[in-house]
């Protein structure tokens, strides 16, 4: 190599013996080279259910990225916190007060999730999802498409998102929103968000549904 080879072209040398020909030739196959494709098929990956549960895109963006993380139980809440090896001066949840927080305690245990939740289902007339924790992420990777799943997807995942949120307005203002407070909220930004779907061709079921949610 000459000694006044750019550094990038010193680096593409470097990596060449990383990488075996049949790897490079095979994230070329379409006819362009991606350099993504070729380091990611470097990573160990373990193919999951739910991803295409949780990456719609009618959900909110940032519900869905909260969404993720909980299903993959990578929230800071206080266990995850311990298992890093982190000293903490409590283990309790800090809106109760009674239990050691997890995920599990967050979204379902907790006395604001069982009653936000409660109120939620009373408003879709039916219990949407299982209430604890396996058993919910596999009814989350037995989702089939279709417009009503889809929006009850979108509504369980609002529901985390208003939980967690509330969870951090305790902890850092010191103050809860009320059960109620937080279902409205819950129902007016999934009512706002159905405006998405309003032009599309829905079957009779999917109308009432929508038709029943949005009254
Ligand atoms: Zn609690």
């Amino acid at each position: 190599m000459k000694p006044d080879s750019s550094w990038y072209w010193r680096k593409l040398c470097h990596l060449r013996g990383k990488f075996s020909p049949a790897e490079v030739k095979n994230v070329g196959v379409t006819g362009i080279f991606k350099a993504s494709k070729l380091y990611n098929n470097t990573l160990s990956q373990h193919p999951v259910g739910y991803h295409q549960a949780v990456w719609c895109r009618l959900f909110i963006p940032k519900h869905r990225f909260l969404l993720w993380q909980v299903v993959n139980s990578q929230l800071l809440t206080r266990d995850n916190i311990l298992s890093f090896c982190i000293p903490l001066e409590t283990l309790l949840c800090p809106v109760c007060g009674f239990y050691n927080e997890s995920h599990t305690h967050l979204i379902f245990e907790c006395y604001i999730p069982k009653k936000v939740i409660e109120l939620i289902f009373a408003w879709m007339g039916f219990r949407a999802w299982p209430i604890e924790f396996t058993g919910w992420t596999v009814w989350l990777a037995s989702r089939r498409p279709g417009v009503i799943s889809s929006i009850t997807n979108m509504i369980l995942d609002a529901v985390i998102y208003y939980l967690r949120r509330n969870r951090n307005i305790y902890l850092f203002n010191g103050f809860t929103w009320t059960t109620d407070y937080l279902a409205i909220d819950i129902m007016n930004i999934i009512q706002y968000r159905l405006f998405i779907v309003k032009n599309r061709k829905l079957t009779l079921q999917e109308q009432r549904f929508i038709g029943k949610i949005t009254m």
